[in-house]
This record gives structure tokens, C-alpha cells and sequence, in this order.
């Protein structure tokens, strides 16, 4: 499905593009299960907002069915549980969890308004490319 920009997500962008930055995905996960517990889902139209377009989604792609809807966001974007995380807080089926579970965390998550879950082992950050500083630098000299 395709990613798209929520109105936060367009301004860290645009941010981001203005002061020539990149993310940065940094870490390992720690296993803690909570990215499973409060999750964003993509449907045709972006970011799921209303139980209808979730319904569509699952019609389009069944395995959906395991997600329950918990909630809202800040943004007023549904959250969502898996019903294949265990009581151990581990994923019932690791090898087959789908690609957004695999992909996880993604940059579209940046781009949605959204952050990392409190406890997560990985870290999203802006940072200025080191190509950035070089082409400054070389700029520099050129100019003395
Ligand atoms: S399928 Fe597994 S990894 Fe994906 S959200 Fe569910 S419990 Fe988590
Ligand atoms: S929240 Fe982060 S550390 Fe926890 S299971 Fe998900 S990816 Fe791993």
C-alpha cells in the first residue's frame, strides 16, 4: 500500500527537505511487543481514519483480520492490536508476520505524524547527511 504524508508528517518533510536532513533508523529490536499493540494501518486513501475503510482493507487482504481496533491516536488516526502477539508479548507466527510487521520500524512511520513506541530498541532520528558537510566544506575551500 502506498505511504502517505498526515499533516505532521508533511511538516517534519518539508522540515527535513528545508535543512537538507535524512533519517536515520538506528538499533535492534528487543523484542518488547509493543509495536504490536498500537498499530497505524495504510488503506487506499492513506492512514485509516473510520471502521469502514478498515473493512475494505480486510476485504482486499484477509490476513488483516487479526488487527482489533483499540483506538485512536492523537492525530485521530485508528490504532489497532494484533491478536498474534502472545501473552509473552512475542509474535505467534514470526516467520510469516506480514511485510509491514517485517518492515517495521518503517520511515513512512515519520511521515505519518506517528513515533516509536515507548520501550523500542530502535531510534528514528533527522540528521544532516555527512555528503552535506563534504559539499560545504569543499564549497568553503573552493571560495578562499
Ligand atoms: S503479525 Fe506478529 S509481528 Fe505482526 S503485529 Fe502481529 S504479533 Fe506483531
Ligand atoms: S517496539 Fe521496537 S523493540 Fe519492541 S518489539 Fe517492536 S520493534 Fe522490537
Amino acid at each position: 500500500m502506498l505511504s502517505t504524508y498526515s499533516f505532521l508528517g508533511l511538516i517534519r518533510y518539508l522540515r527535513m527537505k528545508c535543512m537538507g536532513k535524512e533519517l536515520l533508523i538506528t538499533g535492534s529490536c528487543q523484542s518488547c511487543g509493543n509495536c504490536c499493540r498500537k498499530i497505524n494501518l495504510e488503506g487506499r486513501e492513506g492512514w485509516l481514519r473510520s471502521e469502514d475503510d478498515f473493512l475494505a482493507v480486510v476485504k482486499d487482504y484477509p490476513e488483516y483480520e487479526r488487527f482489533t481496533l483499540t483506538g485512536r491516536d492523537q492525530q485521530g488516526f485508528l490504532q489497532f492490536s494484533c491478536a498474534w502477539l502472545t501473552d509473552a508479548g512475542l509474535c505467534r507466527d514470526h516467520e510469516n508476520r506480514l511485510p509491514l510487521c517485517e518492515n517495521f520500524p518503517d520511515k513512512s512511520l515519520h511521515f505519518c505524524g506517528g513515533a516509536l513506541p515507548p520501550g523500542c530498541g530502535y531510534s528514528i532520528r533527522e540528521v544532516r547527511p555527512f555528503s552535506k558537510y563534504l559539499e560545504e566544506e569543499v564549497k568553503e575551500r573552493g571560495e578562499q
